[in-house]
């Protein structure tokens, strides 16, 4: 459980690495964010709050929803709320639920190896970013069925 040591009328700095499932559980995992997750940041005391930002590093292992083959991807999160000066005990604050909310909100609708991931073949299967396979494909991009237009005319 991250905690994070307030500091009463400044900045108090704090900087810790943990295994993902020693922070978040072990049912984190589903996310596919393993290893070890690095969190830097600070704590402000603002008078009628505490401001806690950062920055949240980590590792993903996921399965394209395109080409269906395994991929890793280095991600950087950002995270700033406020704590209500109640919430610290003893000078401390437990973050844990903040960092694995950024962490969860923080991830794409969709799991991609690369932004322009060719896919499969929807003929034979063919992962299309190791090569064309050579079927005809039905299914045109539309923004390619355009520059077809444009050659013929
Ligand atoms: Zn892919
Ligand atoms: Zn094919």
């Amino acid at each position: 459980m991250p905690k994070v040591q307030t500091a009463r009328g400044e900045k108090a700095p704090f900087e810790f690495s943990a295994a993902t499932e020693k922070l978040f559980g072990e049912d984190f995992s589903e996310e596919g964010i393993t290893g070890d997750v690095k969190i830097f940041g600070e704590v402000e005391d603002v008078g009628r709050c505490f401001v806690v930002r950062g920055r949240i590093e980590c590792r993903k292992s996921f399965t394209c929803d395109r080409c269906l083959t395994q991929a890793t991807e280095n991600q950087v999160h950002e995270f700033e709320d406020e704590f209500d000066k109640s919430e610290a005990e003893e000078d401390l604050i437990d973050v844990t639920e903040l960092l694995r909310d950024v962490l969860i909100a923080g991830q794409p609708m969709k799991n991609l190896c690369k932004a322009d991931c060719k896919g499969l073949c929807p003929e034979c299967g063919a992962n299309l970013n190791e090569g064309d396979c050579g079927c005809d494909k039905l299914i045109i991009d539309p923004r390619l069925a355009t520059l077809e237009d444009l050659k013929m005319e």
